[in-house]
């Protein structure tokens, strides 16, 4: 190999946007590297192709493996500083490697959207009017024969700090005004940055509740972590108080002029929950999840970055944004499959917030009631500290659990009749009660009597969900969706018929038996609008008695205190899954949702409705609860060497042409074995075989799977792969997909 050539100019390397594993090399132009000092984390213009792009510099180096003279100048510099700190370019890196996914598209998913696009790294600025010396000295009266001046003067000298543009469009005051005043000397203008995410509350504050036994113990002992790297798992039953801990331990995180990053789930960010830390601490609180313009996102950011938000909530992707004073990473609802990206960039919020917080010698705490097996593995291998909490917080009590036996029983609207005659017993205490049901929509098949046609769609193979008051069939799957029909589409019959039952449904059907009681339903579908989920979740508080229908969308963090009785109407759905994470995930949401009963005084009650009431799985959650069940289910991954006792990735096709999608797995998987042979690789493969669902969104969808107990020679093999996948011609037809780690395995 040819030695690499020395340069006296030095070369950046710049992460792009672009599908290739790579960064790109630029010479830095004289000019530039005269007057400006380059490091990674900032901005510039390059040339790639016919076009001129935005990258970020992630490195500079003073020689090249490429030869120099066709090495192109940058264009220019967009910015004169670094926008990215050195951890989360550090993070960022370490996320390609593990993830294999190509590095500018790591580096742009770290960036709000806006810097991505070029915008500058500051808070969008506004004018506010202060009063100046001149003004101080002139009386009110003074300005009488000008009513609008006076006015505009009289609310000023009411805001000693200034007025913004907020207070100005309140009192109808306009600009021109402003800039009478400014003429004659008496305000001036004051450029400040805002931000509308820092919510700084002046008001007193809650006074938090004396600490159980239990929150005593986990907050001494998680203080006693706090200032260098370890985890600990908070494996706290639903509502035993977990929350309060995280607030202990943040008011400390505070104290020290410290911040901490609080992770929650999508859905996760429930009002109630970000009232609980606005209504505790006296400081900036910053948001960050997708349902924020880019402009508040940004703002957020920077907020962040500057180390003025000492608390920063956010979903997944927060785990990127800069915060030179972290000290504290909370994953609350650990188990929570959002925490994964399940397209693009397929990575975990769990792993990199660990990685994160290495590098930085911060604390993490892993909140659920459910820990994901993952977690609880590497609890018991003592990677983990482990703080249980057992009991719930206040006076309430564990909810009872019980199986309801629907063999041979008749269902009234998916409900038999001592489940009804329940219902009515809560209701008639003026008790709420929730019913479960994870499939949203009035049903899920539509049928034709006459031959049998099922409604399906076009480009999935799956059946059509009937949403009846939007007169709709949906695709759950791909979206698509078509006028509900009246008539079969195959023999044009009238004899059509729904099987199945989904939440809107049951809603309506319930609202007819029990028409004096309010009917609520919350899901994906009812909750569509920004505010709809607040609305509701407002009228459950109203109501004494009410009867709630929803998805899984009510395991989540929600606390109803009138709830007393839960009904799973279907325990049975992941009895059956063919994923090996199938009757994890079932156990959870469960459990989760069997943690809304009797969250306050009241005591609470659960009934899971069953084929398979003698079935072991359903049996031991039911009398012995999440933590026997998911020894027990770690076990049986141990038996069947399934993570985490075993790593796994895959490589994920998908193509509207069948057979080149599963020809590129085929190919890949003949270089795999050959590979495999000659490193001599502990490495076990599977397939192609095809997604469960073989055609969605019109692709046909097929998956190679790699497995080893050992790491470094998977990831060795997968880094192989991925460079002669950029090579093969095939992934012009055929899109491909690295997924280290996968949740999902079909
Ligand atoms: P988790 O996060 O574990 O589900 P929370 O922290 O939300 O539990 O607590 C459940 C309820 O109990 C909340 O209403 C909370 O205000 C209350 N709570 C928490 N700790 C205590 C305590 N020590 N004493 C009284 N109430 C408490
Ligand atoms: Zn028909
Ligand atoms: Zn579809």
């Amino acid at each position: 190999m040819q030695e690499p050539l020395l340069t006296p100019e030095p070369y950046v390397k710049v992460a792009l946007p672009v599908p290739m594993r790579t960064l790109f090399e630029y010479k830095v132009p004289k000019a530039i590297a005269l007057r400006h000092t380059l490091s990674p984390g900032m901005r510039l213009k390059v040339p790639f192709g016919k076009q001129t792009r935005l990258g970020i510099i992630v490195e500079l180096c003073y020689q090249t493996d490429w030869d120099a003279e066709q090495i192109k100048p940058f264009t220019s510099l967009h910015d004169e500083t670094s926008i990215m700190p050195e951890p989360i370019i550090d993070l960022c890196k370490w996320a390609s490697r593990y993830y294999h996914h190509p590095i500018g598209d790591v580096f742009f998913h770290a960036l709000p959207a806006m810097l991505r696009k070029g915008e500058s790294d500051n808070f969008r600025s506004e004018i506010w009017w202060v009063i100046t010396e001149e003004g101080k000295k002139v009386q009110l009266d003074e300005l009488k024969r000008a009513p609008k001046q006076h006015a505009f003067f009289d609310v000023l000298k009411a805001h000693p700090n200034g007025l913004s543009p907020h207070i100005m469009r309140l009192h109808d005051l306009q600009s021109p005004v402003a800039k009478a005043l400014e003429d004659k000397g008496l305000i001036q203008r004051d450029l400040r940055h805002f931000s509308k995410n820092a919510e700084h509350h002046g008001h007193q504050k809650h006074v938090p509740p004396t600490l159980n036994h239990e929150q005593t113990i986990a907050v001494r002992e998680l203080t006693s972590q706090l200032g260098h790297f370890n985890v600990t798992l908070l494996d706290g039953i639903t509502g035993s108080g977990k929350t309060e801990v995280y607030l202990r331990l943040i008011e400390q995180v505070i104290a020290k002029e410290q911040q901490v990053l609080v992770l929650v789930p999508e859905i996760g960010l429930t009002p109630q929950t970000l009232r609980r830390f606005e209504d505790r601490f006296n400081t900036d609180i910053v948001l960050l999840h997708s349902n924020m313009s880019d402009r508040e996102r940004l703002d957020g950011w920077l907020m962040a970055r500057s180390g003025k938000a000492k608390v920063i909530i956010g979903t997944r992707s927060s785990i990127f944004v800069p915060a030179p004073y972290l000290s504290l990473l909370i994953l609350d609802e650990e188990h929570d499959a959002s925490y994964k990206q399940q397209d693009g960039f397929r990575f975990h919020t769990r792993d990199l917030a660990l990685i994160r917080a290495k590098s930085i010698n911060a604390c993490v705490v892993l909140g659920s009631a459910t820990p994901s097996y993952e977690s609880l593995h590497n609890a018991k291998q003592k990677k983990f500290h482990w703080i249980k909490l057992r009991s719930r917080a206040g006076n309430a009590k564990i909810p009872s659990m019980e199986r309801i036996d629907l063999r041979g029983k008749t269902l009234i609207n998916g409900l038999c009749e001592s489940s009804l005659e329940r219902i009515n017993t809560h209701l008639n205490r003026k008790e709420q009660v929730l019913i479960f049901l994870n499939r949203r929509g009035y049903a899920p098949t539509l049928m034709c009597h006459d031959c049998g046609w099922i409604a399906n769609c076009k480009h999935c193979d799956v059946n059509l969900t009937v949403h009846k008051r939007a007169n709709k069939l949906h695709c759950h799957h791909c979206g698509y969706q078509e006028a509900l029909l009246n008539q079969c589409g195959e023999c044009q019959s009238h004899e059509i018929f729904t099987i199945g039952e989904g939440t809107e449904q049951i809603e309506s059907q319930l609202s007819n038996v029990f028409k004096e009681t309010p009917v609520l339903r919350i899901d994906r579908d009812s909750t569509s609008r920004k505010e709809s989920l607040n609305t509701i979740t407002q009228k459950i508080h109203e109501h004494d008695k009410a009867i709630l229908v929803g998805t899984q969308m009510l395991a989540k963090g929600h606390h109803f205190p009138n709830v007393t009785l839960v009904i799973v109407m279907d325990a049975d759905v992941g009895l059956f899954s063919s994923d090996f994470r199938g009757m994890e995930r079932t156990a959870q949401l469960i459990t989760q949702v069997a943690g809304r009963a009797g969250r306050a005084s009241k005591p609470g009650h659960v009934l899971l409705q069953t084929y398979h009431p003698d079935h072991p799985s359903i049996e031991s959650l039911c009398s012995l609860g999440y933590e026997y069940f998911a020894n027990q289910g770690l076990q049986e991954r141990k038996a069947l060497e399934m993570p985490p006792y075993l790593h796994q990735i895959l490589i994920r096709s998908e193509s509207a042409d069948e057979e080149q999608s599963y020809l590129l797995l085929e190919q890949l998987r003949d270089e795999a074995e050959r590979h495999i042979k000659h490193f001599n690789y502990p490495i076990r493969l599977l397939g192609p075989y095809s997604a469960i669902i073989v055609r969605k969104a019109g692709q046909h969808r097929y998956i190679l799977t790699f497995k080893s107990a050992n790491r470094a020679p998977l990831h060795q093999l997968i880094s192989q792969l991925a460079q002669s996948l950029e090579r093969n011609p095939l992934t012009r037809k055929v899109r491909y997909a690295i997924d280290v780690d996968p949740l999902e395995t079909y």
